[in-house]
Parts: structure tokens; C-alpha cells; sequence
């Protein structure tokens, strides 16, 4: 299987990149973000505790999103390999996942971090929000409280999977295509 953690802060290109990842690699694309926002859609009680979370900037428990993909990794038990998106955003995710898989055979194949700067992030959520709708793109300072979680929380998976030998940086400045380019670049080459 090709099973790949697509990492970065908020707003690195990481859903328009899976889009286009999961299309060429015929990949099924799992971000937690998006399982959420369907939950908050539908109005389940799991959402609505989310989206009080979700609208301030600040994680969701561990326990939450670990069941949600727990779950979709079994509704996908045929798939050739996942792209991770958003997921995971904490050590604690990260050793969950790598069990999920251990028991379902297979394991992380790579993580590809996009980097950009903090201005540069601010300026594309700003801008997506206002297409996207999302409370938590159109306020600069939920935003930075996402970017300080980011920081705090989830940037020490990347020393995680550096230790397993399995983390490609990839800046994410340029433009879309190049970037994936790279990312293929690097998918191709492992
Ligand atoms: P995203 O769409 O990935 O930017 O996620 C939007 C929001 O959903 C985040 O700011 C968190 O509140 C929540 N969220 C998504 N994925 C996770 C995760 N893996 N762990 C904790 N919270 C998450």
C-alpha cells in the first residue's frame, strides 16, 4: 500500500494537494477536517462538541478523530493506500495510526511536509474564507491560534516520522502544479 501523511500548517495547500494526489495515485484521501465539518453539516452531537473547538482554533480530542479514522479505515478495506490530511496532528494520533495499520498489515510509507511562511498562510486562509465560508478562515486571530496549535502540537511529528526515516520536506511556495510536482517527485523516488 501507499500510505502517505500529507503534513503542513493551516493552509499549505494540503486539501488542494490531496485532490489532485488522490486523482493520480488513485489514493482514498482522509483529512479529519473534512470528516468533521460533515458531522457539524449533519448536526450530530460529536460535531456540535467539535465546533466549538473547531471555531476557536483549538484541536479536537485525540480520542475523536483516532475513532473517525478507525473507522474509515475499515469502510475502506479494499482501498490501495490513503492520503492522511490533517491527521495526524499530535504524537499521540501518530502512535494510534501506526498501530491501526500494524494491524491491518501495512504502515506509513512517507511524510511529505509542506513549509510556508506564517504570512503567506494568513494571506491564503483570509482568502479562502471568503469563498469557503468557514468561521475558522475568516478571523486573523482564530487563525493564529490554529498556526500556535500547529506549532505547539504538531510540528513534533515531524522529528516522529524523521526518526522512522520517513519525512520529505517539500516547500510549498510556487505555484500548485510545481508543488505537485514535487510531491510526485518525491512519491515516485522512494
Ligand atoms: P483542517 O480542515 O484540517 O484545517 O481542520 C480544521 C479544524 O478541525 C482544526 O482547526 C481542528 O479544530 C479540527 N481538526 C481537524 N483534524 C484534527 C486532528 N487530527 N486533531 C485534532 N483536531 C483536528
Amino acid at each position: 500500500m501507499l500510505n502517505i501523511v500529507l503534513f503542513g500548517p493551516p493552509g499549505a495547500g494540503k486539501g488542494t494537494q490531496s485532490e489532485k494526489l488522490i486523482e493520480k495515485y488513485k489514493l482514498v484521501h482522509l483529512s479529519t477536517g473534512d470528516i468533521l465539518r460533515s458531522e457539524i453539516a449533519a448536526g450530530t452531537e460529536l460535531g456540535m462538541k467539535a465546533k466549538k473547538l473547531m471555531d476557536a482554533g483549538m484541536l479536537v480530542p485525540d480520542e475523536v478523530v483516532i475513532g473517525m479514522i478507525d473507522s474509515k479505515l475499515d469502510t475502506n478495506k479494499n482501498a490501495i493506500g490513503f492520503i492522511f490530511d490533517g491527521f495526524p496532528r499530535t504524537i499521540k494520533q501518530a502512535e494510534a495510526l501506526d498501530k491501526l495499520l500494524g494491524e491491518k498489515g501495512t504502515s506509513i510509507t512517507m511524510m511529505l511536509a509542506l513549509e510556508a511562511e506564517k504570512e503567506e498562510l494568513i494571506k491564503r486562509l483570509l482568502n479562502r474564507g471568503k469563498d469557503s465560508g468557514r468561521a475558522d478562515d475568516q478571523d486573523t486571530h482564530i487563525i493564529e491560534k490554529r498556526i500556535e496549535e500547529y506549532n505547539n502540537k504538531t510540528t513534533p511529528l515531524k522529528d516522529y516520522y524523521a526518526k522512522q526515516n520517513k519525512l520529505k520536506v517539500i516547500k510549498g511556495v510556487g505555484g500548485i502544479e510545481n508543488i505537485f510536482q514535487k510531491l510526485c517527485e518525491a512519491i515516485d523516488n522512494n
